[in-house]
């Protein structure tokens, strides 16, 4: 992208049941573009796409109303509820063609808007992928802090290469989408799949704010089912982890066997016991051993069942 060109710029932010705060947020995300489009920054045919996942509430009638009224505002609906990481992903996919970079942001604004200007300079300056960070939670109840702190400890634990302290607020390049859209993969996990794919990268930091009204959507239950769809889908390491506890049992008894053996020579012995507890633990060892090569296997299975894209190129010389 050359710097004296307007890229067109789209921002995609899903919605479920967020009546409460989209009049709010589509006035805000249109002033934004309005802005950057009067400096000059951006070409006008950019745009804010709201995509009604599903909602049970008004949140398509607003959008419905707002895209009447305000001039850079698009919506979507999808057929039924299918969660952030989906509705998203429809999001990009459906308006990659339209723009030269969209911006992915949460409904609720608790993603500071005002860092999408350094998103966009660093873009034309030519990254691909551009990461909103936040600097700290002060905002966030307590529970929510710490178990996001859990999640992403989880996840490095797990050898899950994410970004950390970044959620799904990013500028992504139009050819960034287009590699994601290779993925056809279901249980989508964005912020591990977006690292994974590579070309230029940078962080814009940002404070989170309070989300201003409505509730959060992603009460403990779904954070948890989220982390652990996170940790399944980009790592074989739980599966690593069986033949690891396999091999220290085995090694323990093996220990233990020594100890048994010495113990005959000093007489001090429990009849029985050594024929008793010792195969027990030796097979348990062997047996998880077992399991954990099978799940090597099944790990290899799942990762080509998966097909997922091999590589992108990113640039050439001739
Ligand atoms: N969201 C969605 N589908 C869902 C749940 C949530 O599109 O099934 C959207 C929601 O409207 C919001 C974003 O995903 O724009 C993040 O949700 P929320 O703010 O509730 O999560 P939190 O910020 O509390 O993690
Ligand atoms: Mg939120």
């Amino acid at each position: 992208m050359e710097t004296n060109q307007k890229p067109i710029i789209g921002i995609v932010s899903p919605c479920y049941n967020e009546a409460l705060v989209l009049p709010e947020t589509a006035i805000k995300l249109n002033e934004i573009i309005a802005n950057l489009v009067g400096n000059d920054r951006i070409s006008e045919k950019s745009f804010v796409v709201f995509v009604d996942d599903g909602s049970k509430d008004l949140t398509w009638q607003i959008i419905e109303e707002r895209a009447s009224h305000l001039p850079y505002i698009k919506g979507l609906k999808l057929a039924a509820n299918v969660g952030h990481q989906k509705a998203l992903l429809a999001g990009l996919l459906t308006f990659n063609e339209e723009a030269d970079a969209l911006i992915s942001i949460d409904a609720d604004l608790q993603d500071d808007i005002s860092v999408i200007e350094q998103m966009i300079s660093k873009f034309q300056s030519g990254t691909d992928v551009i990461y909103g960070v936040r600097k700290e939670r002060t905002t966030d109840t307590s529970f929510k802090r710490n178990t996001a702190l859990l999640f992403y400890r989880l996840m490095k634990m797990m050898k899950v290469n994410i970004i950390h302290n970044h959620a799904d607020y990013r500028l992504c390049s139009k050819r960034v989408i287009k590699a994601l859209s290779d993925f056809g993969e279901v249980n989508l996990f964005l912020r591990g799949i977006i690292p994974s794919i590579g070309f230029s990268k940078d962080i814009v930091y940002y404070d989170r704010l309070e989300r201003f009204a409505g509730e959060s959507k992603y009460p403990f239950r779904k954070m948890a089912a989220f982390a652990w769809n996170g940790i399944t889908s980009f790592s074989n390491y739980p599966l690593k982890l069986v033949s690891i506890i396999g091999f220290v049992i085995f090694f323990l008894c093996l220990i233990m066997t020594g100890y048994a053996l010495f113990a005959i020579y000093s007489g001090d012995v429990v009849p029985g016991w050594l024929s008793t507890v010792l195969p027990m633990y030796f097979l348990g060892g062997v047996q998880l051993f077992c399991f954990g090569i099978i799940g090597e296997y099944i790990g290899k299975i799942y990762s080509e069942v998966k097909q997922r894209p091999r590589y992108f190129i990113d640039k050439r010389v001739d």
